[in-house]
């Protein structure tokens, strides 16, 4: 009986990692032993919540020493155990995830204390070094919110803003839309009591109206997959309440949400995922501002689908989601989706990966090369990484990240000194703009440069939001000043 919660944890270990039930177990037994009379506010032993951790990430297929140190987590905060003593009994590495985990609870960016603002800045480096201190952080937190009703009404909110400002960001940083979403909902069951439930109401009653027609739409494109002979799977997914909130915040009304409701269509391969779009196409009016094709531009997280939204037979808008099952894994799981495909290799495909083509991490690494200040360290990471962005596109059509309010300057400096220390001009849309000019989402921006041009003044430093920018700005003005 008092092992139930093992058992929970091992069924789910046993469907992709058998061999390594025996380790998990000692993990557990060790936990329960030091957390032994420790309760959690539901009255449960407290061990439930590490188990109930452990239990989320092996839903991901999390390797062994990632289930391992989700189950020690709360050790070296609660108890007397030490990160020596867990690299004693099991290895470095689970060693390493429990001491990157403890640390990054103690995260706090509005606390100006010294020696919290260094150690705030030594955490969120840190967390470059071995991403699954964030996953199993982000699966602590999830479980935290999921368990919230038993806390009192302050610290409810409390957590649920804190989850919004630096948890949600980090789950869409590492692509692992599924946690994302569920992160928001929860928090803003908290925060927006009363916006959720008007939210949940309406969606159930759409839901409920559009079904036949979306069944019909979904047999309909199911029978033209069939008769081209491509095989494929298909659901249908709604928005999650807090997009919605979102997206009504912009004053849409729930009907003109173009992706409120969405069918999701899994092929093999990505000629299938064009061909799928024809057919789709060829039956349904698209509307055409909103087809995008994130498979041959993917996102900066590196989500991948062609998404377009089509009129219904009974008039709604409803999106088509069409991509590879791939690349669906990655769309719900982010980089936590190489654990079930690269298996034992996942860890190192995982930093490989976020080192290359997460754009978070690089500009993370950048601004830790910079300032050596560590409460200008920590104001910068919170303006240009967690306060949301802007993405534009370059002359090449690639997709560029910048913190919100950026401007022209901003932007020719991300994309290169020279660039910026040569910037003559721009055009956003085909217009010419100033170099003040502050960029929105999906401008289409053409930067001007020329050799003859007088360069970099100190109206500029007015004109940037970046760290990046200011830096490079300031070399030159030294460097003219000394010629
Ligand atoms: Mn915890």
């Amino acid at each position: 009986m008092k092992e139930k919660f093992l058992e929970n944890l091992l069924a789910e270990v046993r469907t992709y990692n058998a061999e390594e039930e025996e380790a998990i177990a000692k993990a557990y037994y060790f936990a329960a032993e030091k957390h032994a009379g420790q309760k959690r506010k539901d009255g449960e032993d407290y061990i439930s919540h590490p188990v109930a951790v452990a239990v989320i990430l092996s839903e991901m297929r999390a390797d062994r020493d990632t289930i391992s140190a989700a189950l020690l987590h709360d050790l070296i905060e609660d108890t007397d155990v030490t990160k020596a003593e867990i690299e004693k009994d099991f290895n470095k590495s689970i060693a390493n995830l429990v001491d990157g985990v403890s640390k990054i609870s103690r995260v706090n960016f509005n606390n100006k204390n010294e020696a919290n603002v260094a150690n705030s800045r030594k955490i969120i480096t840190s967390i470059t070094e071995d991403v699954r201190i964030i996953i199993i952080k982000l699966a602590d937190r999830l479980h935290n919110l999921q368990t919230l009703e038993h806390l009192e009404p302050i610290k409810q909110k409390e957590i649920a803003l804190e989850s919004l400002e630096m948890y949600v960001p980090l789950a869409f940083y590492i692509g692992a839309y599924r946690l994302k979403s569920e992160l928001e909902d929860l928090a803003m069951l908290y925060l927006k009591p009363e916006d959720f439930f008007k939210i949940e109401k309406e969606l159930a009653i759409t839901k409920k109206n559009s079904k036949q027609c979306l069944t019909e739409m979904l047999e309909e494109i199911s029978f033209l997959l069939e008769k081209e002979g491509i095989p494929f799977e298909i659901k249908i997914r709604a928005k999650n309440i807090y997009g919605i909130y979102k997206s009504l915040a912009e004053n849409n009304k729930i009907t003109d949400i173009h992706d409120l409701l969405a069918l999701k269509i899994m092929v093999e391969d990505v000629k299938s995922c064009y061909l799928t779009l024809g057919l789709i196409h060829n039956q349904y009016y698209p509307l055409n501002e909103r087809f995008k094709d994130y498979i041959a531009l993917p996102k900066t997280n590196m989500y991948q689908s062609l998404h377009t939204t089509v009129f219904s037979p009974d008039e709604r808008l409803v999106q088509a989601q069409i991509r590879t099952l791939a690349m669906d894994k990655i769309a719900s799981f982010g980089l936590t989706a190489y654990w079930d495909i690269n298996k034992g290799e996942a860890k190192n495909v995982m930093q490989d990966d976020l080192a290359k083509k997460f754009q978070f991490f690089s500009s993370l690494n950048e601004l830790n090369m910079m300032f050596s200040d560590d409460q200008e360290f920590i104001n910068q990471t919170k303006k240009e990484l967690l306060t949301g962005n802007t993405y534009v596109y370059n002359a090449a059509g690639e997709i560029v990240e910048l913190p919100k309010g950026a401007t022209i300057i901003d932007m020719a400096y991300k994309l290169g000194t020279d660039v910026g220390n040569l910037l003559a001009g721009a055009t956003v849309n085909e217009d010419y703009v100033g170099l003040d000019h502050c960029l929105k989402n999906k401008d289409r921006v053409k930067l001007l440069t020329d050799e003859e041009v007088v360069g970099p003044t100190p109206e500029w430093l007015e004109k940037v939001q970046t760290a990046q920018a200011k830096q490079k700005i300031k070399e030159f003005m030294k460097k003219k000043g000394q010629r």
